[in-house]
């Protein structure tokens, strides 16, 4: 299941998974993250083909200034050349209650780089590299 969220001036869509832990993050009115627009986002449960998926803590991120869209884009090779060989420093993990299961969200490096991780139908999703 999947939430959109979708711009009431500009052309901005995203998709949301309702399975998201920090879903709750998205109420209330949120900004735009489009460059120079002032619209807010309006939730709809109906599909936006052109929606992009973002976890819900990135959109929340970038509604409030956080983050840049282009973090968001990581190429295969890019993602191989951070991660392989690299030292883990911090894992940010949440257990699930009764499932015997864990929720990683990001994995700190030692050179202070964080991957941020979310879920989707394919599997774990990078959506994001800061430092
Ligand atoms: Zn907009």
């Amino acid at each position: 299941m999947k939430r959109y969220f979708k711009c009431e001036v500009c052309s901005f869509s995203a998709f949301i998974a309702v399975v998201d832990p920090e879903l709750g993050l998205l109420q209330g009115n949120i900004r735009c993250p489009s460059k120079d627009c002032s619209g807010s986002l309006l939730a709809t449960k109906t599909k936006i083909k052109e929606a992009k998926f973002y976890s819900a803590r990135a959109l929340w991120d970038l509604s409030v200034g956080l983050g840049k869209k282009e973090d968001s884009w990581i190429p295969e090779a890019r993602l191989k050349k951070i991660l392989e060989g690299a030292v883990i420093k911090e894992i940010e993990v949440v257990e699930l209650e009764g499932k015997n299961r864990c929720i990683i969200n990001n994995i700190t490096l030692s050179d202070n780089t964080v991957v941020h991780l979310a879920s989707s139908t394919h599997g774990a999703t990078v959506y994001k590299v800061t430092r």
